[in-house]
């Protein structure tokens, strides 16, 4: 079902890739998605006779692989379409597109109305002024999860599981105190997340330190798919969360208080990002805990997530 839904969303024509499995029991494969179609990338440049200097399995190693890599992804995306390699939706399971080695880096109050809804809450642990750099933070890597798994509620750890929708950035290239005019050298490409908050455990306990309640496990669903920097340009695309068919967040890329070049080179001073390493952006207003009454995610909850141009994840709060 999920897979249908993006196929029906699919805007652009250009290649993005993805993670899977054959269920039931298979190991995770790359994938690319070509129009409406999803290919197993082996497979695919297999056919074609394209000989792939990556390991074709694991998204890390093409990232690793540079502009070599990625200019063999591009001829096997310009091709003539191997119809008899593609995957049938029913058959596999998207997963997370990659499993960061670093902790995910993350920007706090980058949309203007996130934060007057944070301050105008009065509620602990919120700023009263707008920052002058970024805020970043940290979510562990084991917070990741596929686009479609289940996220655990945590019940009785947190009462306040909350939602962000997320543009993710994957970083590229090496580099550190990378000046803003080249820091989008640096993006591989761009994912959907959702930066899942225990909203309880970050501002009331733990010193108003954000990472205990930024990292519960499942607390980061990440893909479907990942969109080639060099065919995503940051722009007026819309990102929106839903809560059970309801929207709650809808706002467009281009509402970011911080762009991009600042938040990477402001993030890489004297501090070195490598290939694979995960920036969230922030997330627009709208989140359970400012509305009123506040609003959290329970058992059975379906939470929706979209950045038009790249995919819909869909999760499930479990019990
Ligand atoms: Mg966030």
């Amino acid at each position: 079902m999920s897979l249908e839904d993006n196929r029906c969303k699919s805007e652009s024509s250009s290649l993005r890739l993805f993670c899977y499995r054959e269920l039931p029991m298979g190991m995770p494969r790359l994938g690319i998605l070509l129009g409406d179609r999803h290919f197993d990338l082996f497979s695919y440049t297999s056919l074609l006779g394209i000989e792939l200097p990556f390991d074709p399995f694991d998204l890390q190693s093409l990232i690793a692989s540079g502009e070599t890599g990625l200019r063999q992804l591009n001829d096997a995306a310009q091709s003539k379409t191997i119809d008899c390699a593609v995957l049938r939706p029913e058959s596999i399971e998207l997963l997370a597109p990659i499993r960061p080695r670093n902790a995910l880096y993350a920007v706090g109050w980058n949309y203007v109305d996130h934060f007057f809804e944070g301050k105008d809450s009065g509620r602990p642990n919120t700023p009263t002024a707008y920052p002058e750099h970024p805020v970043l933070f940290c979510k562990t890597a084991n917070t990741v999860c596929g686009p479609y798994a289940a996220i655990p509620s945590h019940a009785p750890i947190t009462s306040e599981l909350d939602w962000e929708v997320e543009l993710a950035v994957i970083i590229g290239r090496t580099g550190r105190d990378i000046l803003p005019e080249d820091a989008l050298r640096h993006v591989f490409g761009y994912t959907v997340i959702n930066d899942v908050t225990a909203r309880d455990i970050q501002q009331r306990r733990h010193g108003g330190q954000w990472v205990k309640g930024k990292s519960l496990d499942g607390s980061a669903p990440m893909g479907p798919y990942v969109v080639l920097a060099k065919d995503f340009e940051i722009g007026d695309q819309v990102l929106s969360c839903s809560v059970n068919g309801t929207v709650v967040q809808q706002a467009k890329l281009s509402d970011m208080y911080f762009k991009l070049p600042q938040i990477i080179a402001e993030l890489s001073r004297g501090l070195t990002l490598v290939p694979g390493d995960i920036i969230l952006t922030g997330t627009p207003s709208g989140v359970g805990h400012y509305r009123k009454p506040p609003q959290y995610l329970k058992p059975g909850d379906l939470l929706e997530s979209s950045i038009e141009g790249i995919g819909t994840m869909k999760n499930q709060i479990s019990a």
